[in-house]
């Protein structure tokens, strides 16, 4: 009876074995633990055959051996219970050195328990008439003893530790279940021996709920699917490894000439030249993606192209267009901290390098993944500011040489970050243009003006107009004037108050646009000023061209006049040019006192800079004016 029972034991195990070898794994430690307990557990229950053939044929063999083999049983217990606590811990400690410390512990602890068993004596039972077979005696009670304290430590991790995936928790504590009530009877039955096929079934409901290579593969075309990819990557990331990747996205081209079978068999069609791809692991993300991490870091980037021409080679079997393919290779993918991290960063490059880089293999190195990242945690970064409400505008006062005062300020953008720090525009103003973004946060900021003008009467205090960046990106956007006197009107602001800042813009046709917009909002009564006249091509010609009342000098000129002795004569040119158009001028980026009094000899009307202030958040540069801005009465001028 007991052999019928650890046979049923082994043909289990063998049953699970050939399903096992015939599908592909990703040797995870998981895997690899997973398997040493299967063969551990193998082992134990060969043992266990082995003991019972050894005792009954006990009187033709030397007692030494008998004892030897009964002994040899009880420790591949003990062994197996210490490789289902090894499956345990494989999930729980992620890093390397605290795992292979595990094993070391485990590994002692079992080889004394081991040492002990064989300390020990051994008592063996046999009976002929009804061909019972079992050990007893201190041997098994150490054996036991364990056992026991490694199950109680298994359940108690189980149950307390974070971090093991709940389907492995359910499934190893079936499995202990499953061993704790073998053990039971066979502790008051000393006579049935079912604990080793107690321990099959265990491994049998492990493979079942959690190490079912199948459940890993994506059934229509065999490569590894997206559950697979996470953990995987995950793995990868615990590890600290550094590894390239690969993604293929198929595009279908919607001409209508293909079918949906069309697709799914190119789909596996190309999975099928994927698969054969030695020292890679294929996995299809979705429907259209496939990711190829590679495992060598050697040759990958060439090995990458290879494929792309490959594959290249077979969509063109399709007829020019039908697919479009876009290949990612990325070097090193570990900068992101998880698979959807990845497909994430992999989606933002489609994004940004657009059509044309569709058919080619575009390569983002590690730098260029690190820059588009932290790109798009700009962007995340802003989208939140903006629905948060965390765009704040500060004000920098500008100073009439004439008026002797302050009579207008520049709104400047600034934006305050998760952690309550404030960022500045330089940091992302040009990835908002990038992704049009700025579009909201310029509407955003204009509205604040308008709204803090009003509320506040900023006029009582001498402040006739507040000047506002506007977006060479705006500026090409053709709602944008009607966008501006919407806003205006409901805050019921006056557009003279308003002095809109314009620069250069690149193309000629966005330059229509801003006239456009430029004389409907001139018509209303807002006024323009050309920023960071002076810096990269200025054309003069742009000035005789737009529509402004006020060229800002910007601060690099400001600075060129007292430094280098061209630039002077430059700037002396400008500035009568510009005041022959009977236009007014700001220098910007004044920061001394000899630098405000050369300003003010030059015939420069408005000057903005340190010198004066900082620009200052909204109370602070209410206090700022109400302090300033006084008259010799000492009412407010
Ligand atoms: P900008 O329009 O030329 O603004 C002047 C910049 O020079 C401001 O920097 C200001 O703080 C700085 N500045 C003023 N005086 C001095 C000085 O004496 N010394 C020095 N070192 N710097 C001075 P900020 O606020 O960092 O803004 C930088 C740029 O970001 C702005 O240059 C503008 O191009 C852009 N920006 C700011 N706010 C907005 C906005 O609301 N919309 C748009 N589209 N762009 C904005
Ligand atoms: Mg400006
Ligand atoms: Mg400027």
């Amino acid at each position: 009876m007991n052999i019928a029972v650890q046979c049923c034991g082994i043909a289990v195990l063998v049953v699970l074995f050939l399903f096992y070898i015939q599908k592909k794994t990703l040797a995870t430690r998981s895997e690899r633990v997973f398997r040493y307990t299967f063969l551990s557990i193998t082992f134990c229950l060969c043992m266990d055959i082995s003991s019972i053939v050894a005792i009954t044929y006990r009187e033709s063999l030397p007692m030494l051996f008998v004892n030897f083999v009964c002994k040899l049983y009880l420790g591949t217990l003990v062994q197996s219970m210490c490789a289902s606590l090894l499956y345990v811990h494989a999930d729980i400690l992620k890093e390397e050195k605290p795992w292979r410390k595990c094993i070391l512990v485990y590994m002692l602890i079992t080889l004394g328990i081991i040492g002990a068993i064989f300390a020990v004596p051994v008592s063996i039972y046999a009976n002929a008439e009804t061909g019972q077979v079992y050990t007893y005696g201190a041997a098994s009670m150490v054996t036991y003893a364990g056992v026991v304290a490694m199950l109680i430590n298994n359940i108690i991790l189980l149950f307390t530790r974070k971090g093991i995936n709940p389907w492995r928790r359910r499934a190893v504590l079936i499995w202990m279940g499953i061993w704790t009530v073998a053990a039971i009877i066979q502790f008051v039955h000393q006579d049935l021996l079912i604990v080793g096929f107690a321990s099959a079934l265990g491994i049998l409901v492990v493979y079942l709920q959690f190490e079912n290579p199948e459940m890993n593969l994506d059934w229509e075309t065999g490569l590894f699917n997206q559950g697979a990819f996470v953990q995987y990557i995950q793995q990868m990331h615990e590890q600290g490894q550094e590894y390239p990747v690969l993604s293929i996205r198929i595009y279908r081209y919607n001409d209508g000439n293909y079918s949906e079978e069309v697709q799914a068999h190119v789909i596996q069609r190309v999975a099928g030249i994927l698969l054969s791809l030695p020292n890679i692991y294929v996995f299809r993300v979705n429907e259209a993606e496939m990711l190829l991490v590679f495992r060598k870091w050697e040759g990958a980037a060439a090995a990458a192209q290879d494929i792309c021409q490959r594959l290249q080679s077979e969509f063109r079997l399709y007829g020019e267009n039908v697919f479009r393919p876009y290949y990612i290779y990325t070097e090193n993918a570990k900068i992101v901290n998880s698979g959807s991290e990845l497909l994430e960063l992999m989606q933002y490059v489609r994004v940004k390098y657009g059509e044309s880089a569709q058919g080619k293999c575009v390569v983002v190195d590690e730098e260029a993944a690190e820059q588009l990242l932290a790109i798009k945690n700009m962007e995340h970064q802003i989208a939140a500011a903006l629905e948060e409400d965390r765009i704040l505008v500060y004000y920098q006062p500008i100073y009439s040489v004439k008026e002797q005062r302050f009579t207008s300020a520049e709104a400047l953008v600034r934006m305050i970050d998760e952690e309550g720090k404030l960022v500045m525009p330089g940091e992302f103003i040009r990835i908002a243009e990038e992704d049009g973004l700025i579009r909201k946060i310029g509407a955003r900021v204009f509205e604040k003006v308008c709204r803090f003008y009003i509320e506040q009467n900023l006029e009582q205090y001498g402040i006739e107009y507040i000047e506002v960046n506007l977006s060479t990106v705006q500026a090409a956007d053709k709602n944008l004037a009607q966008d501006y006197i919407r806003i205006m009107d409901t805050h019921r602001i006056e557009p003279k108050h308003i002095n809109l800042e314009i620069t250069e813009s690149a193309s000629v046709g966005d330059r229509n646009i801003l006239l456009d917009n430029m004389n409907m909002l001139i018509g209303r009564g807002v006024h323009f000023s050309l920023d960071d006249f002076g810096t990269g091509q200025s054309n003069l010609n742009y000035i005789v061209e737009m529509p402004v009342h006020i060229v800002k000098f910007d601060r690099d000129m400001t600075n060129a006049y007292f430094e280098n002795g061209k630039a002077k004569y430059v700037m002396d040119a400008a500035m009568h040019m510009i005041q022959g158009m009977d236009l007014s001028i700001v220098a910007e980026g004044v920061e001394t006192e000899a630098q405000l009094e050369t300003m003010k000899t030059l015939g420069i009307q408005y000057i903005q800079g340190y010198y004066f202030s900082k620009p200052l958040s909204e109370q602070h540069f209410l206090d700022f004016i109400k302090e300033n801005n006084v008259d010799r009465t000492g009412g407010v001028a």
